[in-house]
């Protein structure tokens, strides 16, 4: 009797047994095919993973499988191992874990067939085309500038949405030659036009190169540790240019899309060979044509943020991951994975080399190049004739100051901005003012569902919770004592702008976060202005942190340093020094050197003085040396138990007994701490507890954490809570 064993998206932790349905041909179940199967009272499209003789079932409690969606499995059994193995490690339910890796469609049992559309685009002449010659057509000239915006072309649905009538512009520019259609197939054959050719490299690039491409073929992690602008950007692209020389196929990760356009650019007009882009905006239908592109071969490079990771490849031949410090690669919520470690995981398992590129490695890496399972390539110098920027501390105790900015910072900017030069200021906090309070009283308006203050928005006039998005206008007086004074204090990004504004009228200000930039191509117009030097300073939060090349901007301002030092996560420090130098490369590309300031009020602490006078790795070390003494990660793996519910009771009392059970499983090596309430306890009206597991080594944790899920998953409290384990948490919150 042959049992199927199906994975199904359910948060059950174990497969399901069905039979396969009657005058099946049994050789067409092979796992990784769909299957239809009775689930309650519908259906559901599970995934067969192996196919056996037992279950603990009796046999007339088997259900027949009802149909078989695939004619060949749509995932081969390497991956579905790979699945497994992620399912496994990260203890998350195995159905969820596998159906999360699928494009929508597959998830709903669609077809694995490609489904071309047809999209319209320039034509190599449109390329070239002056909109001045078309001035008595302005729609036409939209249309132009339109599609300029897309060189992968547009679609009837993209098109449909100008709302205006599109079909006789399009028609007269078809007319003319300067629009074509063609059927997109989710991936790009690379730009048109000529190929840009390969730089010649520098020393410290060649070394890099070869060891890697020596590697090819065999499994090895590099750590590719170069400043910002050493060129690393352009060693992928020489590792690319050999993998696809073998015929294999590269997967590049990179930490946002939409916010680094540019970079998907670079590839492109480097290779002539098809590349999956995979991202937030595709169609379901896009998606599902990129994956299966990688998947049978056909896309030789395959570009995505973290989900990408999941991407099958039938020929893999190398893994970049660019930003490997990036939080971005870590799932925050439901399946918490990490895209950077399941990188390296994945690179193993296929045997062949993973690279991770950054200007400023996560504590994580470089304890694997001290282990010597990474091998360290560095690129010290930026390459071209860039010079370094210099780095200047601004202790802010008692000097003189103009709001957020210290006297000498104004000055600085006010000689930048003579020059034609370009201000960056970075203030990691968006909003007009992160507090609003009664200057009579001291009351300070919170978030009614969360135990945090609200962050006031003046052009929107809405007081805002940056953790539940819960907003409302401000009170007119104060509810605690009625008076009418209430002031809004401290300063986030918008009232930096406001206040640089005021300041320098002649100049235009760019501002860059999750509000300025949440209309679509809103990122994009940004970049424009700030490259066509019609803006003099740019202020923005991490967003503007993130791969950007700003050649004219040589003095970047930190504006407050301080809130990374103290935060309440061990790793804030780690962050506020990626932050810090990641701003500072943006500084002085070309051919100006650039100055960075930063501002403080703890200009002695020590972690700060050494990553200003010795650099990142310095600052690395001894933060290094803090976290073994402390036991922390690296040194120790770590695992959150974290649980919410609307009664505290519910929370601690389900925490409470899953740390009893845990005391039972912890053998030496293993440390139970909590229950704790998590640092912000009260969120969206949920009372939010944690366990933290600490365990001397990974296999120790995971030895205990496999019986421990089970038990916690049958606990009687855990009924009423919300629960999630995370492995390797990237954030205590
Ligand atoms: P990173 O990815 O480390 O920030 P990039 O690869 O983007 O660095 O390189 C930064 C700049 O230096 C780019 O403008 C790039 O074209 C240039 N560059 C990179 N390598 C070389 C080289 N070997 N010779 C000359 N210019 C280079
Ligand atoms: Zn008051
Ligand atoms: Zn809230």
């Amino acid at each position: 009797m042959a049992v199927l064993q199906v994975a199904l998206p359910a948060p059950l932790r174990h497969y399901f047994d069905y039979l396969p349905p009657p005058n099946c041909d049994i050789d067409r179940l092979i796992p990784g095919v769909r299957l239809r199967v009775p689930f309650g009272s519908g259906h559901r499209v599970g995934m067969l993973m192996s196919v056996t003789d037992k279950t603990e079932l009796a046999r007339e409690q088997l259900k027949w499988v009802s149909a078989v969606v695939d004619d060949e499995p749509l995932l081969s059994a390497p991956h579905l191992a790979f699945l497994k193995w992620a399912g496994d490690y990260y203890h998350h339910p195995i159905g969820e874990t596998v159906f999360a890796c699928l494009p929508s469609l597959l998830r709903k049992g669609r077809p694995a067939r490609q489904r071309r559309e047809i999209r319209w685009r320039l034509s190599p002449e449109g390329c070239h085309i002056k909109p001045d010659s078309l001035r008595r057509a302005p729609r036409q000239v939209g249309l132009l500038e339109f599609l300029r915006q897309y060189p992968e072309g547009v679609t009837r649905k993209q098109l449909s949405e100008l709302g205006w009538g599109w079909r006789t512009a399009i028609r007269a520019l078809m007319d003319r030659g300067w629009v074509d259609t063609y059927e997109y197939a989710g991936t790009s054959q690379g730009g048109r036009g000529q190929r840009e050719p390969a730089l010649a490299l520098n020393v410290a690039q060649e070394q890099a190169v070869s060891a890697i491409c020596s590697s090819l073929g065999t499994f090895q992690p590099f750590l590719l540790d170069g400043v910002t602008g050493s060129g690393k950007t352009e060693v992928y692209l020489q590792v690319i240019d050999r993998v696809i020389r073998e015929g294999k196929q590269a997967l590049v990760l990179i930490p946002e899309i939409g916010l680094t356009p540019q970079a998907v650019d670079r590839f492109r007009r480097r290779f002539a060979v098809p590349i999956a882009v995979v991202h937030s905006a595709l169609s379901d239908q896009e998606r599902l044509n990129a994956w299966l592109m990688a998947r049978d071969g056909s896309a030789s490079i395959v570009i995505g943020t973290r989900s990408a990771v999941w991407t099958p490849l039938r020929y893999p031949g190398a893994i970049i991951v660019d930003e490997e410090h990036d939080l971005s690669y870590k799932q925050h919520e439901g399946f918490r994975y990490s895209a950077r470690d399941l990188a390296v995981v994945r690179a193993q398992r296929a045997k062949i080399p993973v690279l991770l590129g950054t200007a400023t490695p996560s504590l994580e890496s470089l304890y694997n190049v001290d282990l010597g399972r990474y091998r360290h390539l560095i690129l010290p110098e930026r390459a071209g004739d860039a010079a370094s920027p210099k780095i200047e501390v601004l202790d802010m105790r008692r000097r003189p100051m103009h709001a957020a900015l210290s006297v000498t910072l104004l000055e600085a900017i006010r000689t930048n901005l003579n020059q034609g030069r370009q201000v960056l200021l970075f203030l990691n906090r968006r909003g007009f003012a992160p507090a609003m309070l009664c200057h009579h009283c001291g009351w300070v308006a919170g978030c009614k569902r969360c135990d945090v203050h609200v962050t006031y928005h003046k052009e929107r006039d809405l007081l805002v919770c940056h953790h539940c998005g819960a907003d409302r206008r401000p009170e007119t007086s104060c509810p605690s004592c009625g008076g009418c004074d209430l002031i809004a204090v401290g300063h986030g990004t918008e009232r930096l702008a406001q206040l640089l504004e005021d300041l320098f009228p002649q100049n235009r200000v760019v501002r860059i976060d999750r509000d300025s930039t949440r209309r679509k191509r809103a990122m994009q117009e940004m970049l424009d202005t700030i490259q066509s030097g019609s803006a003099g300073i740019l202020i923005g939060t991490q967003m503007l942190a993130k791969g950007h090349h700003f050649p004219n901007v040589t003095l970047v301002g930190v504006v407050d340093a301080d809130s990374g030092l103290f935060g309440a996560d061990f790793r804030s420090s780690e962050r506020m020094a990626q932050l810090v130098m990641q701003v500072a490369g943006r500084a002085g590309r070309a051919k100006r050197p650039g100055t960075v300031f930063i501002q403080t009020h703890h200009p002695d602490h020590h972690l700060l003085r050494s990553l200003i006078e010795h650099g990142y790795g310095r600052f690395a070390r001894e933060a290094l040396v803090e976290r073994r003494e402390a036991k922390l990660p690296p040194y120790t793996r770590l695992t959150l138990l974290r649980a919410d519910a609307h009664s505290q009771g519910a929370t601690y009392n389900f925490l409470s007994e899953a740390r009893i059970e845990a005391l039972k499983l912890a053998k030496g090596g293993i440390d139970v701490f909590g229950p704790v309430r998590a640092p912000i306890e009260r969120r969206a009206g949920r009372y939010r507890g944690q366990l933290l597991i600490q365990a001397h080594s990974r296999n120790l944790l995971q030895r205990m954490l496999n019986p421990w899920v089970h038990q916690v998953e049958n606990l009687k409290t855990a009924r009423k809570v919300r629960w999630s384990l995370d492995v390797d948490p990237q954030e205590m919150l």
